[in-house]
């Protein structure tokens, strides 16, 4: 037997190893298995070019379990190893890689996502020995088994064996007996090892014999050695694309569609990605993109690899070129990924415009569904946004699709407003502003349905990069200002009569507090009174409701207009009925006040020009004295307005009507306006 130290000088490397990378110790098996594959395939080389001459014969690896001596054996019939084998490669160059990895990492163990490079020695995180018992491929070598407690020290002695291959024994120490149990290596087995390119057998078929089950003969295969990325597009069919995407997640509904990547210069990379349906955003999050390499699962946090609007589709990428034992920083910015997401990007991109370019109707039919990506996409992603405007869509409230470029054609003549900006109409909703699009609609107005969760963002986006253009919400202001064009429609009511009306709707608003009643000369067809919400006010409180950082906006109590339309004829009759009733009442308050208000100026002006020490008490009593007369007539004829306005039930019914056409009439008061509204009858 000959016996030997491991060539590092550190005695417990092993603690260490342990210790670091405690929560990742599962992939102890990926690393054993990854290497098994790699020995099998290499002696499938050799034995292709030649080299080996015996048959290959049954190439499967195992992994078995006794829970009895509390071991983990991978065994493969890969091209095994020879003494000095076993040293070079288990001794001294994987023991000084793994000392290298721990040396370079030890700072930041929570930033590595891979762990290749530990390779072989990661067995030891989870035992108090490993042995090694392995045949060379090369004829006349004895087998030899290499056993090591933890310790730098190791043995190593010639065994029996009869095939070529190595049996890698795990002793698990007691803090890893988990592992023991056949679910939890099946699990870890089917995360990373389900798509090796060599069988991997664990355990049997299981077969239904009389009342239960029982092992078959038959190895238990836990991979798919082929998976579609790693096939030629030409052979696929899109059954067999879905067929593995519902493979990779059970659970989910058909994919959209996919894009199958397939480069290899100047880096290598396949992999496939899926467009998924998405019935809520829980799923977005659950079904991540995984990352492989050579068909190794690495990870499925690809953030920084590919670009992150991507990050919410589904699939498989797989490139050996990716760095896989270093930090996320240290992975975003390197050249190399950094290639490869613009890659993905474009690729993308160019895969879209070539679904929307060969069938546009059923790309339509998807935009629904994928806009949200889409969307993503343009208001993150610079060089996106530039592909995709030859394919990104809007959608009008008929449910008609547009480019950018077709329905700016469309909208042009109609809606461009006296200062040539462009305005572009829309909806969020089309039942509850279906008023609005409808009266939009009558003047020939087309409106967009923005009814996306990214859609505001995107209005924001799309105003920075369209030319004198901007987005208006139907109901952020009365039809005729929403575009307003260069003939304005004269009022009807004078400045006099419009402040009475103001007043007289503002009394009626009582406990409606956050209603602002407002005069506008409209059509004479156009509603008495409409409510609207500025554009300006109701994007900054979206965006503060999404996290914009605008927090002002989102603490401040929604503010709408009570639009009262000036032409029309009940509003124009309310004003001449006022002046029945009440206008010798307000004539006359309007007299003082007016009277209060010259007196007031006059000594005003009198006191301007002195000094404050130079006006005295009394003077300053008589100017307050008036301002308080002044407010007071005021009041009083608010007051006569108000008490007339009690009186005439039509302006609370018109004030309902305007809440009803809103839908913002509900509970007793919308039970007040029904009774109310049968009075009237
Ligand atoms: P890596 O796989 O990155 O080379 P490892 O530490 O995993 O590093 O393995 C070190 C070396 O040990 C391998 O390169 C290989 O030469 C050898 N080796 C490990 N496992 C096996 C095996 N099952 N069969 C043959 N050789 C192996
Ligand atoms: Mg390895």
């Amino acid at each position: 037997m000959q016996k030997g130290k491991i060539g590092v000088t550190t005695e417990n490397i092993f603690p260490i190893i342990k210790k670091f990378l405690y929560s990742d110790h599962e992939i102890f098996l990926r690393e054993l298995v990854s290497n098994a594959v790699d020995a099998t395939q290499k002696l499938k080389t050799l034995a292709s070019v030649g080299d080996y001459k015996d048959e290959l014969g049954d190439i499967t690896i195992r992994i078995s379990v006794d829970k009895k001596k509390k071991t983990i054996t991978v065994s493969d019939y890969g091209l095994g190893m020879t003494a000095e084998e076993l040293n070079k490669y288990l001794n001294e160059i994987a023991f000084s890689s793994a000392n290298d990895f721990l040396d370079k990492y030890k700072e930041q163990s929570n930033a590595i996502i891979g762990h290749f490079g530990l390779g072989f020695y990661s067995s030891f995180m989870v035992s108090d020995r490993v042995e090694v018992i392995t045949k060379s491929w090369q004829k006349d070598t004895p087998a030899v088994k290499w056993s090591c407690d933890g310790s730098p020290k190791y043995t190593i002695e010639e065994v029996e064996r009869d095939r070529v291959g190595t049996d890698v024994i795990l002793q698990l120490d007691k803090d890893s007996e988990d592992f023991l149990e056949e679910s939890k290596i099946q699990d870890l087995l089917k995360k990373y090892c389900r798509f090796l390119p060599v069988e991997i057998a664990f355990g049997k078929e299981k077969e239904w014999k009389k009342d239960k089950y029982v092992d078959t003969d038959k190895d238990k295969i836990i991979n798919n050695t082929q998976p579609a990325w790693t096939r030629k597009p030409a052979d696929l069919k899109d059954e067999d694309y879905k067929s593995f995407y519902h493979e990779l997640y059970p659970m989910a509904d058909d994919p959209l569609f996919n894009i199958h990547l397939n480069v290899d210069y100047p880096f290598n990379l396949t992999g496939i990605l899926y467009f998924p349906r998405i019935k809520n955003n829980i799923e977005i999050q659950k079904n991540k993109i995984q990352l492989y390499s050579n068909q190794v699962f690495v990870t499925d946090s690809v953030e920084g690899i590919v670009p992150e609007f991507l990050t919410l589709l589904h699939g498989v990428i797989d490139s050996p070129d990716i760095p896989l034992n270093v930090s996320r920083s240290y992975l975003q910015s390197d050249s190399n990924v950094k290639k490869i997401s613009s890659h993905i990007n474009k690729k993308v991109a160019e895969r879209l415009h070539g679904i929307f370019k060969e069938n546009r109707e059923d790309f339509e039919n998807k935009w629904d569904d994928l806009k949200l990506f889409i969307e993503y996409g343009i208001i993150t992603e610079e060089k996106f946004y530039d592909r995709a405007v030859k394919f990104a869509l809007f959608k009008n409230t008929d449910g008609k699709y547009f480019t950018f470029d077709e329905y700016k054609n469309i909208i042009k003549e109609n809606q461009t407003d006296k200062n040539k900006t462009l305005i572009y109409l829309y909806a969020t909703e089309k039942e509850s502003q279906y008023s609005y699009i409808d009266k939009a609609k009558a003047k020939g107005y087309d409106v967009l349905l923005m009814d996306g969760e990214l859609e505001s963002h995107l209005i924001n986006h799309l105003e920075t990069k369209f030319k004198d253009s901007r987005f208006v919400r139907v109901d952020s202001d009365v039809i005729d200002k929403l575009i307003e064009k260069e003939e304005k429609i004269e009022s009807k009511l004078d400045q006099e009569q419009q402040e009475i009306v103001k007043m007289l709707f503002s009394s009626q608003l009582k406990d409606r507090k956050s209603f602002i009643p407002v005069t506008e000369a409209m059509q004479e067809t156009d509603s008495p009174v409409i409510i609207t919400q500025s554009e300006f006010m109701r994007r900054m409180k979206d965006m503060s409701k999404l996290g914009g950082g605008m927090n002002l906006y989102g603490d401040m109590p929604d503010s709408f207009n009570l639009v009262i339309n000036t032409n029309h004829a009940i509003i124009e009759s309310m004003a001449t009925d006022i002046q029945k009733g009440i206008g010798e009442a307000i004539k006359k308050q309007n007299e003082s006040i007016s009277s209060f208000d010259e007196e007031i100026s006059k000594s005003e002006k009198a006191q301007e020009d002195k000094k404050e020490e130079e006006i005295s008490q009394a003077e300053k009593d008589k100017l307050e004295a008036l301002r308080k007369k002044k407010t007071k007539a005021e009041e009083k004829k608010k007051d006569i307005v108000a008490k007339y306005a009690d009186k005439k039930p039509v302006v609370q019914q018109l004030i309902d009507l305007a809440l009803l056409a809103n839908n913002m009439l509900k509970g007793e008061k919308l039970s007040t306006f029904v009774k109310r509204s049968i009075e009237l009858l």
